[in-house]
């Protein structure tokens, strides 16, 4: 009996496969990333680090190979359950933020909780609760314009974390940021996953930030 909370063996996948400009990104990849653990995920651009993070967290589907999340295979599942698989089990963080413009950063985090059933009152307490941890609980009222950019990636955090997922994935998540900043940002994301136990698989071409995982 497998621990792991992702498991991918023999992931295949390319794009435009069999016209001239098909592009083979994965190859039988290989991974796993145990309950608890936080792994760093590093090659360069255009290696395939964002296929491979949405063939795990099932935004996009391998052509070969197996993805197990929490022991369970997620092959056969129809895109229903994939979809609500990945609304309760997972959270996304990329590059830019990409928070909801028209709402604040708390409706941001509350937003997320709401399509998971949760009641709008324990959804604004945890969304609270989670934007107070990562220093921006001040800033709560605020659309994300009027933020700053360590600000807006770590409301995207929250929103990440809102629905309390095992597994986090993170494409570049501090990419965007000038380097103090993204410093500052990255330790609140280390945090935020240790103290949660949770297990993550984040892609970085920073190899000190990688170092810390
Ligand atoms: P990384 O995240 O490591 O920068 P990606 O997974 O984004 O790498 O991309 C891997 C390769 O696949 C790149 O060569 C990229 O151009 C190509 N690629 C990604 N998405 C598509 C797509 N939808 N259609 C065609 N090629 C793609």
């Amino acid at each position: 009996m497998s621990e792991a909370m992702l498991d991918l063996k023999g992931v295949a996948k390319g794009y435009n496969r069999g016209r001239p400009s098909e592009v083979i990104v994965l190859r039988g990849a290989d991974l796993t990333v145990a309950r608890g653990e936080v792994v760093a995920l590093v090659a360069p651009s255009g290696a395939g680090k964002s296929t491979l993070l949405h063939i795990a967290g099932l935004l996009d589907t391998a052509d070969a190979g197996t993805v197990q999340l929490a022991g369970r295979g997620m092959d056969g599942l129809s895109d229903r359950a994939r979809t609500e698989v990945r609304r309760a089990e997972v959270g996304f963080i990329y590059q830019f933020h990409h928070l909801l413009p028209e709402f604040s950063a708390l409706e941001n985090v509350v937003i997320p909780q709401l399509a998971n059933g949760v009641s709008k009152a324990v959804a604004e307490a945890r969304a609270k609760g989670l934007l107070d941890r990562v220093g921006v609980g001040a800033r709560a009222g605020h659309r994300p314009a009027a933020l700053s950019g360590g600000e807006q990636q770590r409301v995207a955090f929250c929103r990440a974390l809102a629905n309390a997922p095992k597994l986090l994935l993170a494409d570049e998540p501090t990419g965007n940021l000038d380097p103090g900043t993204s410093d500052q940002v990255f330790a609140v994301l280390m945090d935020l996953v240790r103290s949660t136990g949770l297990s993550a698989l984040i892609a970085t071409h920073n190899l000190e930030l990688a170092g810390r995982m």
